[in-house]
């Protein structure tokens, strides 16, 4: 049975604080947990699922959004209609990055966010991410575009940031000769 998830709103103070390194073996618990996002997270990106149990739309969620700080952050990935790459990074790290930057063009959206706010997010267009699996072995992605957004937005969650944080209120967009717009 299919059970939503509890997800802070914005103005919860978990969602500010830095979160702590998560230590292993991780608890049944938190392994419960990551296949219940994995969960809600593919199926808000089902429309048939996200109408039937009401789900916006995500593609990441990290722990500190359902009040938990330890850094932990789970994505999934559509890479073709109906086909998804998860991603589970336990106390993931930012090793390399593109000297490119890029942000999606209708802005970001958040779990936690429950309101529009418009502008761009600058970010790096490829980013090289290590960390560990729910088992704590070592992993390692090179993730680009859409999916190297989704990493930085979603490890940003374990240092209390948000993305509008990230908007330059002096300057909230940008044209394409700028910065790419993807
Ligand atoms: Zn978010």
């Amino acid at each position: 049975m299919f059970k939503k998830l509890n997800i802070l709103d914005e103005k919860d103070p978990h969602l500010r604080k830095k979160s702590v390194d998560a230590t292993f073996p991780l608890s049944k618990e938190y392994k419960k947990t990551i296949q219940r996002i994995i969960d809600e997270l593919t199926y808000s990106q089902i429309e048939e699922y996200s109408k039937k149990y009401d789900l916006r739309p995500g593609m990441g969620l990290a722990f500190p959004q359902l009040g938990i700080n330890e850094r932990i952050i789970v994505i999934v990935h559509e890479v073709e209609e109906g086909i998804f790459d998860n991603y589970v990074f336990i106390n993931p790290k930012i090793v390399s990055y593109s000297a490119e930057e890029i942000a999606a063009e209708e802005g970001e959206g958040c779990l936690s966010v429950n309101r529009e706010v418009e502008g761009h997010v600058k970010r790096y267009a490829r980013v090289t991410v290590e960390g560990y699996d729910e088992d704590g072995n070592k992993i390692s992605v090179r993730a680009r575009e859409e999916l190297a957004i989704a990493f930085q937005h979603e490890i940003d969650h374990l240092d209390g940031i948000l993305f509008y944080d990230r908007i330059d209120p002096k300057k909230p967009f940008y044209n394409e000769n700028e910065l790419r717009l993807i």
